[in-house]
């Protein structure tokens, strides 16, 4: 259980759903709809149907094991189809990454996605006391690429509620601060039904995310549909991911390069699919083996976040950093034994 990412969605029905989620390569035979326990809230991960633990998410191996107990080497994958995570990495900690969906008043809320405008500018004025300043997601990776991201915190808007162009944008504004927004290519000016409790809010329009980008605003990618990702066929994968970024090219009018897994559910394919549609980065939820620029780990943050909850999930980040790092590691010496074996 992680009280901090909110509660969780039922599997929307409708939606295509995986028959057998992946994280990490390991199958994981879970229900695909996940069975929250009386007041505890599940993570969008298990949301996704995919409820691993933190410890069987890092120790999963990227591929199907052999057979129980045999070993052999690696099996030897063209360049481009290695493991994200096999590649080399030159950063060992991820920039901090800050997740919102919905800025807004809401009376029920069971899937704590929403934080309302007084509380959202709570957080961005704290941010701003802290000296830091928020950024697209976008700027912030190039940022870091040229080592000059050190007060920068990326601020993430999932589903691209039109509240966020309402309630958010005015407070952002007010700081001279940015964010990226991820839609979905193929609901624009619809609503979240894939949510079957609610409660119902409408996306931005065309119109309004042509108008956000025009002014600045990174647009990026959650998909065609909210559908998750893990366990979809190779062409669905390429549909998701390629035909979305086309659409959403053609809407803001330039280049988007930045993609956002629908209910923070990845595993290796589609973080390969992802790149090899051209995206330059992705955004995930939980740390994990794939942890990396095409599955930045995120930090929910949601209306029960004041001053000191921030400051905590900031700490929390970096441990999480570390012994994601410690894992990997583990994992590549692993690998290393075994290639030694004759
Ligand atoms: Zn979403």
């Amino acid at each position: 259980m992680d009280a901090e990412r909110g509660t969780v969605r039922s599997a929307p029905s409708g939606v295509r759903r995986p028959a057998a989620p992946t994280a990490g390569g390991r199958r994981t035979d879970a229900p695909h709809t996940a069975t929250p326990r009386a007041g505890v809230p599940l993570t969008e991960t298990q949301r996704a149907g995919v409820p691993l633990t933190e410890t069987q998410r890092a120790d999963a191996p990227h591929t199907d094991p052999p057979h129980p107990g045999a070993r052999r080497p690696p099996a030897r994958l063209p360049r481009s189809r290695r493991p994200l995570a096999d590649l080399p990495s030159a950063e060992t900690t991820s920039p901090w990454i800050l997740m919102y969906h919905s800025v807004a008043v809401e009376k029920e809320d069971p899937y704590r996605l929403t934080v309302s405008p007084e509380r959202f500018a709570e957080q961005i004025a704290w941010l701003h006391r802290r000296g830091k300043r928020g950024v697209s997601v976008r700027e912030l990776m190039r940022a870091r690429a040229a080592g000059r991201a050190d007060r920068l915190v990326g601020l993430s808007f999932d589903d691209g509620y039109a509240d966020f162009a309402r309630h958010a944008v005015p407070i952002l504004q007010a700081y001279g601060f940015t964010a990226t927004a991820y839609v979905v290519a193929d609901l624009l000016g619809r609503a979240n039904d894939w949510d079957a409790e609610g409660p119902r809010k409408t996306l931005l329009t065309v119109q309004e995310v042509t108008d956000l980008a025009a002014a600045g605003w990174e647009i990026g990618s959650h998909g065609l549909g909210h559908q998750a990702l893990p366990g979809l066929p190779a062409d669905v994968l390429t549909a998701q991911t390629r035909d979305s970024r086309r659409l959403l090219e053609e809407v803001v009018g330039g280049p988007v390069t930045g993609f956002c897994y629908p209910y923070g559910a990845v595993d290796l394919a589609a973080t390969l699919a992802v790149r090899d549609a051209g995206y330059d980065y992705a955004c995930a939820i939980a740390h994990s083996p794939l942890t990396g620029r095409y599955a930045l780990p995120r930090c929910y943050v949601g209306d029960r976040d004041g001053a000191w909850r921030l400051r905590a999930k900031r700490g929390r980040h970096r441990l999480r950093d570390t012994v994601t790092e410690l894992r990997r590691h583990r994992l590549a010496a692993r690998a290393g034994r075994l290639r030694r074996v004759p």
